[in-house]
C-alpha cells in the first residue's frame, strides 16, 4: 500500500511550529474528510503557491513556485512539503516573522476534486474550483528514489 498514511500523522508540521504563536491550525489527523483541494498564495521569503489535497485524513502538501499552471501542458516544479492538517485548507493570515513560513498566506483557490489515479509516484485527478478547472496530474522526478520530493504538475 504505497499510500498508507503515515504512523505519526503531522509529526512534522507540528515539530516545525510553535503554536502559541501562529494562529495556524495545530489539527488533529483524521476526522471527517471531504475531497477538497486549495492553493494558497504564500508571501513568504520567496513568494509560492502551496497546493494541498485532501488524502488520508491530512492535506498532501507542495510548494509550486511559479504557481500551479493554467494552460494545459504546462509543466512545474512541485516540491512535497510536510502534510498539513485538514483545518489547514481554511487558512489565511500573517505568520509572525521568526516562525516557520512566516509572511501572508492567501487562499488563491479552493474547490473539489475528484481522484482518478494514484500509486507512488502518480495521481491524477480533476479539479473543480473557481480558477483551476480540469484534469490535473502530478508526477514525480524519474530516476530518483522513492521518498523524493521533486514532484511535475501539469494540465492534461
Ligand atoms: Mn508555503
Amino acid at each position: 500500500m504505497p499510500w498508507k498514511a503515515e504512523i505519526m500523522p503531522l509529526e512534522e508540521y507540528k515539530a516545525k511550529r510553535d503554536f502559541r504563536r501562529t494562529r495556524e491550525p495545530e489539527g488533529q489527523a483524521g476526522g471527517v474528510e471531504e475531497e477538497i483541494f486549495v492553493v494558497q498564495e504564500h508571501h513568504a521569503s520567496h513568494l509560492h503557491y502551496d497546493f494541498r489535497l485532501s488524502l488520508d485524513g491530512v492535506l498532501k502538501s507542495w510548494a509550486v513556485p511559479k504557481g500551479v499552471p493554467e494552460e494545459k501542458d504546462t509543466r512545474r516544479l512541485a516540491v512535497q512539503t510536510e502534510d498539513h492538517p485538514l483545518e489547514y485548507a481554511s487558512f489565511e493570515g500573517t505568520i509572525p516573522k521568526g516562525e516557520y513560513g512566516a509572511g501572508e498566506v492567501r487562499i488563491w483557490d479552493k474547490g473539489r476534486f475528484q481522484l482518478k489515479e494514484r500509486s507512488a509516484d502518480k495521481l491524477v485527478f480533476v479539479l473543480e474550483g473557481e480558477r483551476l478547472r480540469g484534469a490535473y496530474a502530478l508526477v514525480r522526478f524519474r530516476g530518483q528514489e522513492k521518498q523524493a520530493k521533486n514532484w511535475l504538475i501539469m494540465k492534461l
